[in-house]
């Protein structure tokens, strides 16, 4: 066996607000292994947005310990945390936060340029990454030029430019109708499988989750 790419043991957040203390993550413990792709379910203000932004690295406040890859963020100062992020973390969000002025593939080549790949070298993947998820008459199209579902296509493809290890995803169709919803999840799973990638999806959607390798619930600040 590997060992796994996330690593969660006693994760706890707690929020002081007007005096009152909101204890949403009570000790959340998870392994994922490489690869596989697991479904965070639990309803709206149940903690999973909270628990995202912990293993993204994204937030302190949490206690507790996160291990991605191996090493234990928790110890690191933010400039680590940051080179972490970007060697092996890719988010979306429900929202799709492209940047405006730029085209759909531009929005891919972006990170991979940060990242150190050349131009050329980034642009032949980003228009293979969008045309797999069906987006290959749309390479140079800004994103109001682009339907919600297309958006969020453009989203999941720079998601996975860098070849991320793990793929953390917040309701990444929650702003879409059903039918959408459908066809850019089936494209965004088969995406991650087919790069080999691990992914954390949130979801308050049972027919959705039942889709992935795993389903884990957040129910009373703990996975069950
Ligand atoms: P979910 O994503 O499952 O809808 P969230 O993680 O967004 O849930 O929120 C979980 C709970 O934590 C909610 O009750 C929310 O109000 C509270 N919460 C989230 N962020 C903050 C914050 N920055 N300050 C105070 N309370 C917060
Ligand atoms: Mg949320």
């Amino acid at each position: 066996m590997s060992d796994p790419i996330v690593s969660l043991r006693d994760l706890r957040r707690t929020f002081e607000q007007g005096g009152q203390r909101i204890e949403v993550l009570r000790g959340v413990n998870l392994d994922i292994m490489p690869g596989e792709i697991v479904a965070l379910l639990g309803p709206s203000g149940s903690g999973k947005s909270t628990m995202l932004q912990a293993v993204g690295l994204l937030e302190g406040g949490f206690e507790g310990s996160i291990a991605i890859a191996g090493e234990r963020a928790e110890k690191l100062a933010s400039d680590e945390r940051t080179r972490i992020r970007r060697e092996h973390l890719g988010f979306v969000y429900q929202f799709h936060h492209l940047l405006p002025d730029f085209n759909a593939t531009e929005n891919v080549v972006m990170p991979q340029m940060v990242a150190g790949v050349d131009r050329a070298e980034a642009t032949v993947r980003a228009e293979q990454l969008l045309t797999d998820l069906g987006l290959g008459h749309r390479l140079t199209h800004r994103p109001n030029q682009l339907s919600g579902g297309e958006q969020q296509r453009v989203a999941v493809a720079r998601a996975l430019a860098n070849q991320p290890t793990l793929v953390l995803a917040d309701e990444p169709t929650g702003n879409l109708d059903e039918t959408t919803s459908d066809t850019v999840l089936g494209q965004f799973l088969e995406l991650v499988r087919g790069e080999g990638s691990a992914a954390l999806i949130a979801t308050h959607n049972e027919r959705l989750a039942s889709r992935m390798d795993r389903i884990v619930r957040l129910h009373d600040g703990v996975l069950d």
